[in-house]
């Protein structure tokens, strides 16, 4: 990139909201430019096996799904840069983007720098992350072939992970604060009857514990308070998202690490600023919604700088 690059649609964020909108940008002969600083694709890159996606009825796997959707979007014309998109201002009609590559000007621009997971809070999680606390179960499954494992959380994830999980670990154990679970009712189905899944209901992690590595959970049953201490070899938290809404700091001040609120047609209360998938407040963070919530914003885009 030179300095200053000029551009009509700057998206930031190549997850599948961020590349749909590109396809459709590029479809529009807007000049559109998709940075991304890390990897294409953001979370799904890192699931396996999507089986709800419409299309694809024996499932696809993430990264060959990122990988389609860039080469489609690169077809009709956007650029995908690598780089780190480090503040976000607006200066009369025209947005101004540093990067960790140059700056751009971009007359409009559409958030999808997707989420994060969130970390639960407990003594021992940051100390003891990397040495068998874990957030992604797609990467770091093999590490736990044969070992005991466990798995926080209710939702879509924690059972989508846990299925994952169990075809590498001895036993995979959920440990979820109610007594009934969050997630799909296929993936409930799956996980109650998987031999090697067992469940612990109505408790939480209050500590990880371990010299080196992840070797005891301390649990406490929410119900009837009772403590016990469990045997792990490692623990993947799955306790849902945290939107990465940081560069809204100077442009949105409110919505700063909060999920951002969006009219109909993606757009924030900054004219031109749109907001879709994880970011955007009321999301179903589907791939197949955030792909829906990318073609809107980049059609009403395409309203906004021909109005
Ligand atoms: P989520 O749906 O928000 O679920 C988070 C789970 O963690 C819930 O079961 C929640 O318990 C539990 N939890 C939250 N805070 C906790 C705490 N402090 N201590 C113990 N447990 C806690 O998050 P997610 O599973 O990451 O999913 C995020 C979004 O992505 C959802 O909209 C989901 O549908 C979507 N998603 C979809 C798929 C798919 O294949 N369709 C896959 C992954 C994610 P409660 O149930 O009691 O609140």
């Amino acid at each position: 990139m030179t300095d200053v690059t000029k551009t009509d649609f700057l998206i930031i964020g190549a997850g599948p909201a961020g590349m749909a909108a590109a396809i459709y940008a590029g479809r529009a002969d807007l000049k559109t430019l998709v940075l991304e600083k890390m990897m294409v694709g953001g979370q799904v890159a890192n699931t396996m096996d999507i089986a709800n996606y419409p299309g694809f009825p024996d499932s696809i796997d993430g990264p060959t799904l990122a990988d389609k959707m860039k080469a489609q979007a690169e077809k009709f014309g956007a650029e995908f840069v690598m780089a780190e998109a480090q503040s976000l201002t607006k200066d009369g009609s025209l947005f101004r983007v540093v990067t960790s590559d140059g700056e751009i000007e971009a007359r409009c621009v559409v958030l999808s720098t997707g989420s994060d997971p969130r970390e639960l809070g407990v003594p021992g999680e940051r100390e003891l992350r990397g040495r068998g606390v874990s957030y992604c179960g797609t990467c770091d499954a093999p590490f736990f072939r044969n070992k005991k494992v466990f798995v926080i959380g209710g939702g879509d994830t924690a059972l989508k992970e846990g299925l994952h999980l169990a075809k590498f670990a001895s036993s995979v154990t959920i440990v979820h604060r109610r007594d009934e679970l969050r997630g799909e009712k296929i993936y409930q189905h799956q996980v109650l009857a998987h031999e090697k899944i067992g469940i612990i209901w109505d408790s939480v992690l209050t500590e990880i514990r371990g010299d080196k590595k992840v070797e005891t959970l301390a649990l406490e049953n929410v119900k009837t308070d009772a403590k016990s201490e469990q045997a792990a070899d490692g623990v993947f938290i799955f306790v849902g998202t945290k939107p990465n809404t940081q560069l809204l700091q100077d442009i949105l001040p409110e919505y700063c690490g909060e999920h951002v609120k969006t009219g109909e047609d993606m757009m924030t209360a900054v004219p031109g600023l749109f907001a879709v998938g994880d970011v955007r407040e009321g999301s179903y963070r589907q791939v197949a919604t955030a792909v829906g919530e990318g073609a809107t914003a980049a059609m009403a885009a395409e309203h906004y700088l021909s109005h």
